[in-house]
């Protein structure tokens, strides 16, 4: 159970040095106890009180690593019902289906696919993380084999499936530094997959049937000592999987109910028919609150709306996605390119951006902080005024870098085009296109005189 604002401070040094930020460590514990800082602000906690404060303020659904490195993917952590509430922490990893009684094509072709679709977007890279190879056959030489080609051929991390503990250890014995999640624990051979999870120091899945069952389970595995628990209820329609994730999310955060405090695995390919009826039953639980998703396959039209859904779900709604004011170079700008300004928005830094670089006109891009707004709210709230504007294009130090002195304004900021030459009388201030799409065509006909 978490502790009270009181029962933390009773654990603080109760110096009032201010160290951490806050006048006072009742304030402090006030902040802890609300999930409004950190235990790590405090350098005066001892370990014994450490140990404690660590415990309570955990969050109610574990975070999970799959994988180890750079490439590692965190999973569950999550401490709020809605996004709006706070944030969601951490976005569920997205994972192919592989299984050793497939035919070699089908297999190249879904491992093909894993690695070939990805996309850039607003900076990031969008990729799906994790590849499940599913013991189907029951042959252990053959999922040794599939295991060693997927982890030989691809970056993808790695889900193990078989309900053979010992099947697991043969076939994963070669991959156990690369922390695949093991699949699963079920009542039948809970303490042989215990065991094998604890020598590793790999993530395990617990399958159960419906949520009791699962929480015998994971009950029973944290007793043992193993903490990096992921859940699968074994919903038999997407109906059934929809309710267990709200009930887990609301067990774990609501009633402080730890048996089902861990993220979630789903198979999107049990729930339903073809790729086009899983795509949307992903869909679905990307948003509600699955912490891996397996399809049976990727094509661009589905995979591509899932990872941008997943960007969207898991960015901070409190803090816009924004870039770092500065003076942009797109396509080798000199002293005559063009001087086109825009707002730190990302998505519309890299829209703006992008059309640039298509157009191949050589230009420079100063992008003015506006707090992640775009152009016109950000117009709208005075964060793209011209007093605002004017200072930072002065020192910006733009005007070292070339020898005209025209700017170009987004068409949606034309009111403060006259605002705008005041605050800038040497510059000369030019009405850019209202849509992204047209920069193109308005660069072509630029010239610095
Ligand atoms: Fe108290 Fe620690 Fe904050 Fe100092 S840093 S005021 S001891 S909580």
């Amino acid at each position: 159970m978490p502790l009270t604002g009181i029962e933390i401070f009773k654990l603080l040094p109760k110096t009032n040095c201010r160290e951490c930020g806050v006048p006072t460590c009742l304030a402090f514990a006030m902040n802890l106890a609300a999930g409004k800082a950190e235990l790590a602000s405090c350098p005066y906690v001892s370990e014994e009180a450490k140990a404690k404060l660590e415990e309570s303020s955990a969050p109610p659904i574990r975070q999970v690593v799959i994988g180890a490195g750079e490439g590692a993917l965190k999973i569950g952590g999550e401490t709020v019902m809605f996004r709006h509430e706070k944030r969601f922490e951490n976005p569920p990893g997205i994972a192919v289906l592989v299984s050793d009684l497939m035919e070699e094509p089908e297999i190249n072709g879904r491992l093909a696919r894993f690695k070939e679709l990805r996309y850039e977007r607003v900076g990031l890279l969008l990729k799906p993380e994790l590849v499940a190879i599913n013991n189907e056959s029951g042959n252990t030489d053959k999922f040794a084999s599939l295991v060693q080609k997927v982890a030989s051929e691809t970056d993808a991390l790695l889900i193990l499936m078989s309900g053979d503990a010992e099947a697991l250890k043969q076939a994963g014995a070669a991959v156990k530094d690369k922390k695949p999640v093991l699949y699963a624990a079920t009542k039948d051979n809970v303490d042989a997959m215990a065991a094998l999870a604890k020598e590793w120091g790999c993530p395990l899945a617990v399958k159960g049937e419906g949520l009791e069952e699962v929480s015998q389970l994971t009950s029973k595995l944290t007793e043992a000592g193993l903490k990096d628990l992921i859940i699968d209820s074994s919903p038999s329609s997407f109906r059934k999987a929809w309710e267990d994730s709200i009930l887990i999310r609301r067990a774990a955060l609501v009633d402080k109910h730890r048996p089902l405090g861990f993220p979630t695995i789903v198979f999107a390919n049990r729930l339903a028919q073809g790729l086009a009826q899983e795509t949307i039953v992903a869909s679905a639980l990307i948003a509600k609150y699955a912490g891996i998703v397996v399809l049976s396959d990727f094509r661009g039209e589905s995979l591509f709306p899932l990872l941008v859904e997943r960007l969207n779900i898991y960015t901070d709604p409190q803090r816009p996605m924004a870039t770092t004011e500065g003076i942009y170079e797109i396509n080798g700008p000199n002293e005559d390119s063009p001087v086109l300004l825009t707002s730190n928005f990302s998505l519309t830094y890299f829209i703006v951006s992008g059309e640039i670089e298509n157009s191949r006109v050589p230009s420079w891009l100063l992008v003015k902080d506006t707090e992640g707004l775009s152009v016109m709210t950000a117009w709208a709230a005075g964060k793209f005024s011209a007093d605002t504007i004017g200072p930072f294009v002065k020192k910006s130090g733009i005007a070292d870098k070339v020898r005209h002195r025209k700017l170009v304004i987004p068409g949606y900021a034309a009111a403060i085009s006259g605002e705008l030459e005041e605050e800038l009388p040497d510059w000369q201030i030019l009405i850019g296109p209202r849509e992204a799409a047209y920069i193109p065509g308005y660069l072509k006909g630029w010239t610095p005189s």
